[in-house]
């Protein structure tokens, strides 16, 4: 999609000389390999770019190049222009509060269908698989030479929103840019290694706890992973680590929809969603204030594990049995 507003969007870019980039909270590879692969562009075209995420890293993340520039810290002052990627509001950067510069210009790149256009330019695409898609026509419009740094973060992003291109939000595009970004020198096969094949064994162990917790509800539609604070804290896994174990409650034969339940405190549970082939995961996310896609989303809930879970089987279910949905 090249139309106005990105135009606008690379206008205002090429224009500023300081530039914060910003990404949501428990980050994944979309949004860090999307910050990092346009804050290597910007910089390439002689910016200034400050790039943020206020949470640690995932492991298997920590390969991408320029991922040592990512600050914990917020920019001061905030510079001209605030690029805010794959997030669908500023409670995903924990900035709902923030009081920006009254002369700041808001830019929003995002691929969520629940994003909620809350910048002053609005780079919306839910037809994107990742917002590393959308980065991707950004930098070709600003013209920047594709290099492998920039191009093994993009290839990144949008290998781990499709789940290595098998997600059904992977479209002939997807590939096609793909392609382009492996003709640009990248080593494809050491991505994929980086990012999937170096499972630590805190997460196996974190798996062997989830599957020992896991309930099959709604006549096997329903699958239901839960993690307790104590088994990250006794495993001494950080949360992140959390990431992928709920494609092994969703991938059971039957099971429509998945959720993984992470209790990141007694009154504060994280939920993640998946849905296979009908259902619409962020229909549940967003009526419990989350949002995400119909096939992946995301809530948090602010109660006890017990209610947090009475309350989801009870939605989930009462969706499952209105039937199809998307
Ligand atoms: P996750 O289960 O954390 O991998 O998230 C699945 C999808 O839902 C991703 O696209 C997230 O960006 C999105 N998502 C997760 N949590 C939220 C939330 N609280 N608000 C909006 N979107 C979310
Ligand atoms: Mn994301
Ligand atoms: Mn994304």
């Amino acid at each position: 999609m090249t139309n106005r507003i990105a135009y606008q969007m690379a206008e205002e870019l090429r224009k500023a000389s300081k530039v914060a980039l910003f990404s949501h909270v428990s980050p994944d590879g979309d949004c860090i390999g999307s910050m990092l692969g346009l804050g290597l562009a910007l910089e390439a075209l002689g910016k200034e770019v400050y790039m943020y995420n206020s949470d640690p890293i995932p492991r298997n993340l920590s390969f991408l190049p320029g991922v040592e520039k990512i600050q914990t810290e917020l920019p001061a002052p905030f510079p001209e222009i605030l690029l805010f990627v794959d997030c669908t509001d500023l409670q995903r950067v924990k900035l709902e509060n923030e009081v920006f510069p009254a002369d700041s210009l808001i830019l929003n790149l995002d691929h969520h269908i629940s994003n909620q256009n809350f910048g002053h330019i609005n780079w919306i695409d839910s037809q994107a698989s990742a917002t590393g898609e959308i980065v991707y026509a950004l930098i070709r419009l600003l013209d920047v030479n594709l290099t492998q740094d920039i191009a093994t973060n993009l290839y990144t992003a949008i290998l781990t929103d499709t789940g290595s291109f098998k997600y059904s939000n992977t479209t002939s595009k997807t590939h096609q840019i793909a392609g382009e970004l492996m003709d640009s020198g990248i080593n494809f096969a050491d991505i994929h290694h980086h990012v999937f094949d170096r499972t630590p064994q805190a997460k196996l162990e974190l798996l062997r706890r989830g599957l020992n917790q896991l309930q099959i509800l709604a006549q096997g539609q329903f699958a239901m992973m839960t993690l307790h604070k104590f088994d990250f804290e006794e495993i001494g896994a950080e949360e992140s680590l959390g990431e992928g174990l709920i494609d092994h409650a969703r991938t059971l034969e039957g099971v429509e929809v998945a959720a993984l339940m992470k209790e990141v405190n007694s009154s504060v549970i994280r939920v993640s969603l998946r849905s296979n082939r009908w259902f619409d995961v962020n229909k549940i996310a967003s009526h419990f204030g989350g949002g995400g896609h119909k096939r992946a989303a995301g809530c948090t809930l602010d109660m006890p594990l017990e209610e947090a879970q009475k309350l989801l089987v009870q939605k989930v279910e009462e969706e499952l049995a209105l039937g199809r949905s998307c």
